[in-house]
């Protein structure tokens, strides 16, 4: 193995690396399939005997070195992205889960995630105990059953932005034999590395942060590794038992560290087919490339944003893990002490009403459904994308009705306060 380097040299060094007189930059490799010389070389591939491409569902080059760079910056063993946040979270859970097995969540994950566990993959015989992040160990170890096969947790909640404790999480999990898969979208590798704290698989939406820029919806799953499935064979059939959609490959013997990535790939994505577009990896490294930058002045422009507003006689509370006066500051300090996020929740004294006339004040800042890209936005998720949500789910999932989510660019973070005065001023 070469030199180990930091995360701002991965950023722009790893993944595609040319040899003499390939393109600097990394391609596009934007073709379905993939040309052999012999029948015999490409059944070595679908016999999963050799590695290589053969059709862009399975793997695409472009892909594979932008999983490689991410797999990297998290300190993994082995990743591989998906069309979306979404399906990343659904894979990384229905890889180990299926049909009879239960699921332990964290509430306060994002609704999207919530909406998947507690609804859609219900449906398919799936089930969920949601519990409170904050709760004790005792309370925590109710939630497990006989079949639970993972937790499922955030490293900071979307939007409620709550650090999760993830050593409590991961010696948890481990307690009941079974892996903590945490989204880690908001921290970004670039202030969180879950594996470090005994995180086993670990999610992305890369359409936040990682893409930057609002451009491409992207997923990304890293395994760490670490989780010996081997060592629980009955909870975990489908990765060290015959799989006989696969000429009875069992994952664990073949591909021993990266057996949870390559039953992924080779089952889930087969057949489920959520590949990313290679048009839109290509996007994904090039935002990559800025992560570090970017991470940093969203954080420095958020903390600069929180205090303001916490001084603001209009603003009825904020929530920034950042600001001293935070539950979660102490946890955030040992998790994430280079930052969290650029995302800050605040309400206003005037409830759910002045919320969204200041919303409508505001000449910068966009109403926008996204959050964690380079230009500054709000949403109001009781009115978006908590919607579906009622109002004791809400409350469960730490979003207050009044509560504005504000995603704080890397414009000059001066335009951006002079933007929230004006709006305040006006109600
Ligand atoms: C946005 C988001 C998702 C879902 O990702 P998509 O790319 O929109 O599918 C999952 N988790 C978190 C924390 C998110 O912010």
């Amino acid at each position: 193995m070469g030199k180990q380097y930091e995360k701002e040299t991965i950023c722009i060094q790893s993944g595609w690396k040319p040899k003499n007189g390939e393109p600097r930059v990394l391609p596009i490799y934007q073709s379905t399939t993939f040309k052999y010389d012999s029948s015999e070389q490409m059944g070595k591939l679908f016999d999963l005997e050799e590695s290589g491409f053969f059709y862009t569902r399975l793997q695409n080059p472009t892909n594979e070195y932008v999983a490689a760079k991410i797999c990297e910056l998290e300190g993994g063993v082995a990743a591989m992205l998906t069309s979306s946040g979404q399906a990343a979270t659904y894979y990384a859970v229905f890889n180990i889960c299926e049909a009879g097995d239960h699921v332990v969540m964290s509430s306060t994950v994002y609704g999207g995630t919530f909406n998947l566990l507690t609804c859609t993959m219900k449906k398919m015989g799936i089930e969920c105990t949601v519990v409170d992040p904050d709760a004790n160990i005792d309370e925590l170890n109710k939630a497990f059953k006989e079949n639970t096969k993972c937790v499922f947790a955030e490293t900071i909640a979307n939007p409620a932005l709550v650090v999760l404790d993830i050593e409590k999480f991961a010696k948890l999990a481990h307690s009941h034999q079974v892996p903590l898969i945490v989204d880690n979208t908001f921290a970004t590798p670039i202030n969180c590395n879950p594996f470090e704290w005994g995180v086993d698989i670990v999610t992305h939406s890369t359409t936040k942060y990682m893409d930057g820029h609002a451009m491409s919806v992207g997923g990304c799953i890293v395994d760490s590794g670490n989780f010996d499935w081997t060592k629980y064979p009955e909870k975990f059939p489908g990765l060290c038992t015959p799989d006989e959609s696969y000429h009875g490959i069992t994952y664990t013997e073949k591909f021993g560290k990266a057996a949870y990535i390559t039953k992924a790939t080779s089952q889930l994505m087969r057949d489920l087919g959520s590949i990313q577009s290679p048009q839109n990896a290509f996007l994904l490294n090039v935002g990559l490339e800025t992560l570090p930058l970017r991470v940093e002045r969203h954080c420095y422009n958020a903390q600069k944003v929180a205090e303001y507003l916490e001084s603001h006689e209009k603003v009825a509370w904020v929530n920034y893990p950042g600001l001293k006066s935070n539950k979660y500051y102490e946890l955030a300090q040992k998790y994430m002490p280079k930052g969290t996020c650029g995302v800050i929740s605040f309400g206003l004294k005037g409830g759910r009403k002045a919320a969204s006339d200041m919303m409508d004040k505001l000449k910068l800042a966009a109403i926008v459904t996204h959050v964690a890209d380079a230009r500054t936005c709000v949403l109001h998720p009781a009115s978006h994308t908590h919607r579906q949500m009622n109002d004791e789910q809400l409350k469960e999932a730490g979003v207050a009705p009044d509560l504005i989510r504000l995603s704080v660019g890397i414009e000059n973070v001066k335009d951006i306060i002079e933007d929230l005065e004006q709006a305040l001023n006006q109600i």
